[in-house]
């Protein structure tokens, strides 16, 4: 084939991660001619990326799966509480093969451009190979996808390995017998950290803003319990999807500021013991009221003081700000891990790194290694798609037009960019919630969508800029009541540097956003204009 070849579809979809696979299958349900394009080797997205050791979901195995098909969730197996990246990557396969998905999967064919041509109504795609013309495109390209790599001054100079989280090697790697120096302390660092550890001669940490974490419990999976869950999966997914996260947590009604101190500490250990993320579901004020954070961030503060054995490094380790702004980190050993003598910890948050061609320095100190591990994090929600030049209806690129900050309808189309939807886009709830019933709802909205233009002989569907800039003000409105802003997070964009601080995620929880969904759809699409 050569490279000025053409391609017909009827839709194209951008990325095979769990997005991508399951439009896939819904598009071919409708009798659409549909391909995926997707830049890496194999399926499963994030998923085949991040394969840092200790990679792990924070989100518990039997309720980090799709629900889409009884008989997947029935037959697979889960090891453990929470899988480990690799048993997430065999799941992602096994519904690529279970589904005979890949024939439509074109593998190593990263999107370069995009451009929709209003006479023809359709969108063509550019790779390196080939180019692709479709009516409908679909962005499946994920939220976390982007990885970001700050410019540390001399990083090209360094004469060691690099690494990052977010685009792990696929051949093993070993630090056995090395100095290795982790940069970061968010979630990937937080579960990378105390296996690195163990290999390591020696590790140096490197921490701008200690993050707060909370132990996983992992553990093997019960058959039994397994098999309880599966005897009442309808329910629990029923269940789940009236939580604001999407997950069949117990989130109490209690305020915390109208409980005694000894309640509140009760409630916490509990949940401490139980473990993950729902500590943060003890009170319902948590997030709204400084002083209520304050009971739960204090209980982390205590537990870290407990377990660090060297005070100075405790308090080091011990965040200062609100707990659940960024997103809280769930650890195995992450805190026992700087007890170790061949760990250390280096407070960079008032002096940034530099690299030599031998190593790291920091606050006036060098640190000799043979390798660099950034656990930098991602150019989240909006990075996959601004890696891709997306032009819209009037020639204007996505970039552009989110230069202030990422607009969507629902988190799902865009003004002046016709056909175009995005899965799981910025104005969603996404990265708030289990992701994969999140997927799954994005995913059957948009099939919905499409089978609705075409048995009505609709061509051309895109937000009004009304309905849009209602969507944005709701959302912001509903951001700034939370102490989510008070924080640099990525969830504000703030990792990255000149990116517009906006609160991207559509905080009102899942089951408001479902509703506004289903009442977009029932009012005949209310808020898009169809033509
Ligand atoms: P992250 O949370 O954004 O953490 C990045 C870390 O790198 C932060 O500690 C950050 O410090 C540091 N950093 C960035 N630029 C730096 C610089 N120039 N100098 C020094 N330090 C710098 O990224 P992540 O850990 O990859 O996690 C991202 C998200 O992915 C998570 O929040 C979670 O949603 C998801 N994730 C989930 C799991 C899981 O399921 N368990 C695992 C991994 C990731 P600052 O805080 O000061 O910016």
């Amino acid at each position: 084939m050569n490279k000025n070849d053409v391609r017909h579809f009827d839709a194209v979809v951008v990325g095979a991660g769990f997005a991508g696979m399951y439009m896939l299958h819904r598009l071919r349900g409708l009798g659409l001619r549909a391909v995926v394009l997707e830049a890496g080797g194999g399926v499963g997205g994030t998923w085949y990326w991040n394969r840092y050791p200790g990679a792990r979901c924070d989100v518990e195995s039997m309720e980090y799966s799709y629900q889409f098909s009884d008989e997947l969730q029935q037959e697979w197996e889960w090891s453990e509480r929470y899988a480990a990246q690799p048993e997430i990557l065999r799941y992602a396969n096994h519904v690529a093969d279970r589904f005979d998905l890949r024939r439509d999967i074109q593998f190593n064919a990263r999107v370069a451009s995009m451009a929709f041509d209003g006479a023809k109504l359709q969108w063509t795609l550019t790779t390196q190979r080939e180019d692709f013309t479709a009516r409908f495109c679909i962005m499946a390209t994920g939220c976390l996808s982007s990885p970001n790599t700050p410019d540390f001054k001399g990083v090209d100079l360094f004469q060691g390995d690099i690494y990052h989280t977010g685009l792990w090697p696929h051949e093993e790697v070993s630090f056995h017998g090395k100095r290795v120096a982790v940069v970061g302390t968010g979630s990937s660092a937080v579960q990378s950290i105390p296996l690195i550890a163990q290999q390591a001669d020696q590790l140096y940490v490197f921490q701008r803003t200690p993050n707060y974490a909370v132990p996983a419990h992992n553990h093997v999976l019960d058959p039994k319990h397994q098999q309880a869950v599966k005897a009442e999966y309808p329910a629990l997914r029923a269940r789940a999807k009236l939580n604001a996260t999407g997950i069949d947590f117990d989130y109490s009604e209690r305020l915390a500021l109208e409980t005694s101190h000894e309640e509140r500490e009760r409630e916490y250990e509990a949940r401490w013991q139980r473990g993950g993320l729902s500590f943060l579901g003890a009170f319902m004020d948590i997030m709204t009221e400084e002083e209520a954070n304050r009971t739960a961030s204090d209980f982390v503060r205590a537990k870290i003081r407990r377990t660090v054995r060297d005070p100075e490094v405790a308090e080091l380790l011990a965040p200062k700000n609100t707990i659940g702004c960024k997103r809280l980190c769930i650890d195995t050993g992450y805190y026992e891990t700087f007890n170790r003598p061949n760990v250390t910890l280096e407070d960079v948050s008032r002096s940034p790194i530099e690299i030599s061609p031998s190593g790291v320095s920091a606050a006036g100190r060098a640190y000799e290694v043979d390798g660099i591990v950034f656990a930098t994090g991602f150019d989240a929600m909006t990075g996959a798609l601004a890696k891709i030049d997306i032009r819209g209806s009037n020639g204007t690129s996505l970039e552009e037009q989110w230069a202030e900050g990422p607009r969507a309808y629902l988190g799902l189309m865009t003004v002046g960019f016709p056909n175009m939807f995005t899965v799981t886009g910025p104005g969603s709830p996404s990265v708030l919630t289990n992701m994969l019933p999140t997927i799954e709802q994005h995913v059957d909205w948009i099939a919905e969508a499409v089978a609705y233009m075409r048995s009505n002989r609709v061509s051309r569907m895109e937000p009004t800029l009304e309905a849009q800039d209602a969507w944005v003000a709701h959302g912001n409105e509903l951001a700034g009541r939370t102490l989510r802003y008070t924080c640099g997070s990525w969830y504000l964009g703030a990792n990255i540097p000149g990116k517009p601080r906006v609160f991207m995620p559509y905080i009102g929880g899942l089951p408001r956003y479902m509703m506004k969904c289903r009442e977009v759809v029932d009012k005949g699409y209310e808020g898009f204009l169809l033509s």
